[in-house]
């Protein structure tokens, strides 16, 4: 066992963090603040690596290692959520399915440019107005095959990036006979006639990733653009959840440690009853438990990481890492806002904003409560 990361990975996290300290985090407030997308500094991350994490060099990715993605994940965290939360989703739920599924000729035609980020970045559309977490009942666009085109009729919400994005995985209803094998992931292009790409969404947190809601009416695609075979859906959106929901432990290890790094900061500065916040023996007490958690949280998602690119199953480290992660995460927020005082209510300061952007974790790619069903079922061998 060796806990020490590489070189070639220590060089990495520090190329990652300089351009997230020079392009991402001086912008985070004024996005947070306009709710609006950092297109200045995604449109630079593609030539960095950043939009093509798992993709293969062939096609034109980085093709690092997953523990590499999840410290440049964790950097982007720490920059601002948001942004973090696109680049996120691009590379864990909109690349991920192609790289993983696709065959030949749809992974030659669509991951080079999705790495580049050339036309825009990538969604991955599951959720539906009527349900998230119950896909298999939930999902209610149907797509049917017509001399030789899906057409695909349904609604979609809460969709990261479609509005900067070239295409969108889109998971749909094939067998209206229902079961395990009745949905399948096409991939519809932006710009589609009768694809609706709803207004953003206002939201309480990760205001500089777009999130909308989609109408498909009668949008046709090639009989090409499924991936896989009809009926693989469910077990593909499963597979690309686990790599997701690595990434999203990594984001929230990320917050946490920028909220953690202004809390410290603070405590060494504000005085009150003649020293230092930072002397306080209750202010310590949080200090070392958002160490502690932010260690622990860190190693989960490494060790998930490392499980997934040994290609060993993962699926249960991946959710132990995205719940305890996530949740660690509004902690350590919570108490960086109780250190700040009146400051930490107030836009002034990050605190309040990586807490906003925080509470986002725990809810997208499957909320506590489904990690914890997860977890549970494989704890107990329950099928
Ligand atoms: C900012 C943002 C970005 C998002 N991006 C995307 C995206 O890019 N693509 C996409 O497809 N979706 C996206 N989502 C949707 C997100 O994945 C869902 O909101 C999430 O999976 C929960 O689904 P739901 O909102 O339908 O809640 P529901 O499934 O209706 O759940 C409501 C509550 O019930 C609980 N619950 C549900 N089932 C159970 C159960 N069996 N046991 C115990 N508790 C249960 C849930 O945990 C939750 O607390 C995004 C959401 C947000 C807010």
């Amino acid at each position: 066992m060796d806990f020490e990361l590489s070189d070639e990975q220590h060089r990495w996290q520090e190329t990652v963090h300089e351009f997230c300290a020079r392009e991402v985090r001086p912008l985070a407030a004024e996005m947070d603040e306009r709710q609006e997308y950092n297109a200045a500094a995604v449109r630079k991350m593609g030539p960095l690596g950043l939009l093509g994490l798992n993709v293969p060099e062939q096609y034109g990715g980085a093709e690092i290692d997953a523990i590499s993605a999840a410290i440049a994940i964790e950097e982007l965290g720490w920059a601002d959520g948001g942004t973090a939360l696109s680049v996120s989703a691009h590379n864990g739920l909109a690349c991920a399915p192609i790289a993983l599924f696709g065959t030949e000729q749809q992974k030659v035609r669509w991951l080079p440019k999705l790495a580049l980020g050339s036309e825009g970045l990538g969604s991955l559309a599951l959720t539906e107005p009527g349900g998230g977490s119950d896909l298999m009942g939930g999902v209610q666009t149907r797509a049917e095959l017509t001399n030789g085109e899906w057409i695909i009729n349904g609604s979609k919400a809460w969709i990261t990036n479609a509005s900067v994005a070239s295409q969108i995985v889109t998971l749909c209803r094939t067998d209206p006979g229902g079961g395990s094998r009745a949905l399948s992931l096409i991939v519809v292009p932006v710009g589609s006639a009768g694809l609706h790409i709803h207004p953003a969404e206002k939201k309480m947190g990760v205001r500089a990733s777009p999130t909308h809601a989609l109408t498909f009416e009668k949008v046709r695609v090639p009989e090409d653009h499924l991936l896989g075979a009809p009926g693989d859906g469910i077990y593909q959106t499963l597979e690309v959840l686990d790599g997701g929901r690595v990434s999203i432990g990594a984001l929230a290890v990320g917050l946490a440690r920028s909220a953690a790094e202004e809390a410290i900061r603070y405590a060494k500065e504000r005085r009150a009853f003649g020293e230092p916040l930072s002397q306080k023996q209750a202010i310590q007490w949080m200090i070392a438990d958002a160490a502690t958690e932010i260690e622990a949280a860190r190693l989960l998602v490494y060790r998930a990481a490392w499980l997934k690119q040994a290609e060993l199953p993962f699926t249960k480290e991946a959710s132990i890492a995205k719940l305890f992660a996530t949740e660690m995460a509004e902690r350590v927020c919570r108490n960086a806002i109780q250190i700040l005082g009146g400051y930490g209510y107030s836009a002034e300061y990050p605190v309040e904003r990586i807490y906003r952007d925080a509470r986002l974790m725990t809810i997208g790619e499957g909320t506590s409560e489904i990690q914890r069903l997860v977890i549970a079922r494989r704890v107990l061998g329950i099928e």
